[in-house]
């Protein structure tokens, strides 16, 4: 019986052997293949240099230098590609960049700009150049195309739909096929064009907004967190004082939000990419969160990172829509969504709003969360809950503990002290 067994295993292993070998001939031949065209097993990093097709933006169009084709150094092509994680020294992948040009032996910022038809303080903005002499040959400079592109790649396109500035974007029918049930469209995203929801709860004359996912992708919890509040609200609806409107918008970043979960509207934990970092920016490239009119320069930081804050403030529709939609709907309340410095902030353009520290103290008390009279970590610029501080609409900013989290106890006791407690502002009032 064993023997037989024994036999039957040896035949078993000739055969296992005799499909192994043909198994690591099939790789070599893989390998070699894949080695002899190594940047199409790469398509995303290779996109920067791919112009898009049905691409309803109609600009800045890609234009493909000989040198980026003929040489793709693998260093040099992640440095431009977007799925990477924002390395804390390269802040320059956080802009826009349709062409890198790399500096050659006797150029200056004039020469470059004539060039590319451009300016020299484009280029100095873009690539945030203090000195226009600190210039040297091998030096990488992104290079915006101001207009029509000097030199566009016939006959080479990409059957995904990845605009120029590497921003992937859902189809058109994707986007239609979103299910907006329950909720309002009041516009939507900046290059995507993906609707930004609002959903409205009880119908009291005082109210009350969430505002999740400004940073998109790279915060995606505090857009799950929202969706949970959604999803609390409508199921207890009776819990909402009479006086109190409860507004929630899910996520004010779409754009973000797409490009590290492939997404629109619900998603889950799992559909998260691994690197979310560009996930924060809207399809501008911009920090939706540096954007907005109280000290507001066209850099910020976050962490260790120079982050855009657009061309101007409100110069991201995003911005546009939500400031807009609040100023109109004029809530006693606005608490924005971010994630992870853990905390309740207060808001305030130069100096603290009183209803914004007594909303904080509020919120914190309830949830366990710290509470901060400001951001404690590095200077913030045109931080939405400051602007909205400023022009009389109270707002905090609460801090999740986690990238992952949705701290869900803490957050629903906070929800319901705000009511309540807005409940009995208006009772007095
Ligand atoms: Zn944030």
């Amino acid at each position: 019986m064993a023997q037989t067994g024994n036999q039957a295993h040896t035949e078993k292993n000739k055969e296992w052997h005799k499909q192994l070998g043909f198994f690591l001939l099939w790789v070599v031949v893989q390998t070699t293949f894949l080695v002899s065209c190594v940047p199409s097993t790469q398509p995303e990093e290779l996109s920067a240099t791919i112009p898009a097709k049905n691409n309803e933006t109609p600009e800045p169009t890609v234009t493909t230098q000989p040198l980026d084709t003929a040489t793709p150094a693998p260093a040099q092509m992640s440095l431009a590609a977007t799925p990477e994680p924002i390395p804390p020294t390269a802040t320059a992948t956080s802009e826009p960049e349709p062409h890198i040009y790399l500096v050659e032996a006797g150029d200056n910022l004039t020469i470059i700009a004539n060039k590319f038809n451009t300016t020299v303080e484009t280029i100095q903005r873009a690539n945030e150049i203090v000195d226009g002499n600190a210039i040297h040959a091998g030096m990488a400079l992104e290079i915006f195309l101001d207009g029509v592109p000097t030199d566009p790649v016939a006959g080479d396109s990409a059957d995904r739909n990845i605009l120029p500035n590497q921003i992937l974007c859902p189809s058109a029918d994707e986007v239609a096929e979103l299910d907006t049930e329950g909720g309002t469209i009041i516009g939507r995203s900046a290059v995507c064009d993906i609707p930004i929801l609002s959903y409205t709860f009880g119908t009291g004359g005082t109210s009350l907004v969430w505002v999740g996912g400004m940073h998109g992708g790279s915060e995606w919890n505090t857009i799950l967190l929202a969706y949970a509040f959604i999803d609390h609200l409508r199921l207890n609806e009776e819990s909402i004082p009479a006086s109190l409107s409860i507004v929630v918008i899910p996520n004010a970043n779409p754009d973000g939000l797409f490009a590290v979960t492939r997404r629109i509207g619900r998603f889950a934990e799992t559909d998260v990419d691994v690197d979310t970092a560009n996930g924060r920016f809207n399809g501008n490239f911009v920090d939706l969160n540096r954007n907005w009119d109280c000290e507001w320069a066209s850099t910020g930081v976050w962490q260790n990172n120079t982050v855009s804050g657009g061309t101007a403030p409100f110069s991201e529709p995003e911005n546009q829509i939500l400031r807009d939609f609040i100023v109109a709907e004029d809530p006693a309340a606005t608490v924005l969504l971010h994630s992870a410095a853990t905390g309740v902030h207060m808001a305030g353009c130069g100096q603290i709003d009183p209803e914004s520290r007594t909303l904080a103290t509020v919120y914190s008390q309830a949830s366990g969360y710290p509470i901060y009279d400001s951001f404690q970590h590095y200077a913030i610029t045109g931080d939405a809950s400051n602007w909205l501080a400023q022009q009389g609409f109270p707002a905090i900013t609460v801090e999740l503990s986690t990238h992952e989290d949705i701290d869900w106890r803490m957050n629903l006791a906070g929800l319901n002290a705000m009511m309540n407690h807005m409940a009995i502002q208006t009772t007095a009032n």
